[in-house]
């Protein structure tokens, strides 16, 4: 290990701001032209199936901004940011596009131009100022913040205000960001892990656990696992305490500027750790920072590092399965299936790792999940933001589901787990919703005690 600085960015100001960097997000309309108009993607997004019109459509998206860069719609146009935010980013367009057009990139860097270059009110500009520039980019204001979640989710109430139907009388945004607390919520994994893990038996290799800032206050008994499962597979596992935020929460609300800064405090953060590689086993964070080299390549102080820094990132399954994973020896007998999250499967082209890990558990009965790529309407904070769209896209994944009869489905990604946690509870679909790490660690325990059993018989 090098030497380790937490939380200081060594690296010294760049030549260009990030307001510039932002500027040149607009894509060029050669880059535009590149779409052939063929509608390939049209059947797998999620906003035009429901609705058949064209401008909620990859294909339309991108005439849209065509027409917006050749000054065919003014830049304030009201229809033009509706339509932008109404995409969830999902990416399903990018995987079948036959000309590697990237339209939900594409809409990503036409928000980030129009918030470089648009003037909102003062109120919109504090709250996000709020979210994005203090309360996600600290872990200790999320954990301050999420504490009262805590006592709610602990004490009963939260039982009591769901099962009295109190609820209903909450603001909707308060009701619908309530319905997604997961049932119980613990203390932050950060309080918890020590600053190293170490390996269970022989060392295999030294890894840097990414740990998501959601993780860490919502789902902490998810990356709990993920961390004592890569323990157990050999691996010494570090924290970084100067990482933080990935950045993926603003790259969705197009919040370009500080996204670009959450990156460059990870990668010093990072460097710190050498050449381990860093495992993220969050979806998103996962996929936006082996996007890094990508974000700052028009920096010239930081392109090469972010370049570098990105080659070092894999995801959870990713990387055990290409270790080469002890095998789980505890039998769970339950029936079980996957959801892909998109930053999985469609942004990190990563399907069959995790479906292969839990097809080593002994017992386990794995049933496939009928369009499992479909995105589940979490994608950030837009179940919140576009609450009528989400809940159409979540109830189509909700009736698949159901349709399994599995009773646990898991997924990779805090988003998509509270997302399809919430869908199970307000659908009435009976399943228990947890990342594969979980269900692994629970065989990895189970087979060590029946071993102890055996060796005291
Ligand atoms: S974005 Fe790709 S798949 Fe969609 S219409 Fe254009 S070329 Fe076809
Ligand atoms: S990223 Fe998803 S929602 Fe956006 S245009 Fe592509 S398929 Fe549709």
């Amino acid at each position: 290990m090098q030497n380790r600085s937490p939380g200081v960015i060594r690296s010294g100001h760049s030549p260009v701001t990030d307001r510039q960097l932002s500027l040149l997000d607009l894509p060029g309309v050669a880059e535009l032209e590149d779409c052939i108009r063929c509608g390939l993607c049209l059947s797998v997004c999620p906003t035009y199936r429901p609705t058949r019109v064209e401008t909620k459509s990859p294909r339309g998206r991108i005439a849209l901004v065509k027409n917006m860069v050749e000054g065919g719609l003014a830049l304030d146009d009201p229809n033009f940011a509706h339509h932008m935010d109404l995409c969830l980013q999902c990416m399903a367009c990018h995987s079948v596009c036959p000309t590697n057009v990237s339209a939900g990139e594409i809409v990503a860097r036409a928000k980030s131009y129009l918030r470089a270059t648009s003037n909102s009110s003062l109120l919109a500009r504090l709250a996000r100022n709020l979210v994005y520039k203090q309360l996600l980019p600290s872990h200790a204001k999320m954990e301050a913040a999420a504490l009262p979640l805590q006592l709610y989710s602990r004490s009963g109430l939260q039982w009591l205000a769901r099962s009295s139907g109190l609820l209903r009388f909450l603001p909707e945004r308060a009701r619908l960001m309530e319905a997604l607390l997961p049932s119980r919520i613990s203390r932050p994994l950060r309080k918890r892990l020590p600053e190293t893990t170490p390996a269970i038996g022989d060392q295999r290799a030294e890894v840097v656990f990414h740990l998501t800032c959601v993780n860490n206050v919502m789902l902490a008994g998810a990356s709990g696992a993920s961390v004592r499962v890569l323990a157990h597979n050999g691996c010494s596992v570090h924290m970084a305490p100067g990482a933080g935020c990935c950045g993926a929460p603003h790259e969705t609300a197009g919040e370009m500027v500080a996204a670009r800064e959450l990156a460059r405090r990870n990668i010093a953060a990072y460097e710190a750790f050498g050449e381990s590689m860093v495992i993220s086993d969050a979806a998103a964070c996962g996929a936006v920072m082996k996007n890094y080299g990508h974000w700052l390549q028009g920096d010239p102080v930081w392109a090469e590092r972010a370049k570098r820094f990105s080659a070092r990132v894999q995801d959870f399954h990713q990387y055990l399965v290409e270790l080469g994973p002890v095998m789980p020896r505890g039998e769970i007998r339950r029936k079980v299936t996957y959801a892909d999250p998109c930053h999985l499967c469609h942004a990190q082209g990563i399907g069959r790792q995790p479906r292969s890990l839990l097809k080593l558990i002994p017992g386990l009965q794995y049933v496939e999940l009928r369009d499992a790529t479909w995105c589940c309407g979490s994608a950030g904070t837009y179940n919140i933001e576009q609450p009528a769209m989400a809940e159409t896209i979540l109830a189509e994944k909700m009736d698949r589901i159901r349709e399994t009869g599995a009773r646990v489905v898991t997924s990779a990604n805090p988003g998509c787990l509270m997302q399809i946690e919430a869908g199970a509870r307000r659908y009435g679909v009976p399943v228990r919703v947890q990342q594969v790490s979980q269900l692994l660690e629970e065989s990895y325990r189970k087979g060590a005690r029946s071993r102890e059993r055996k060796s005291k018989t």
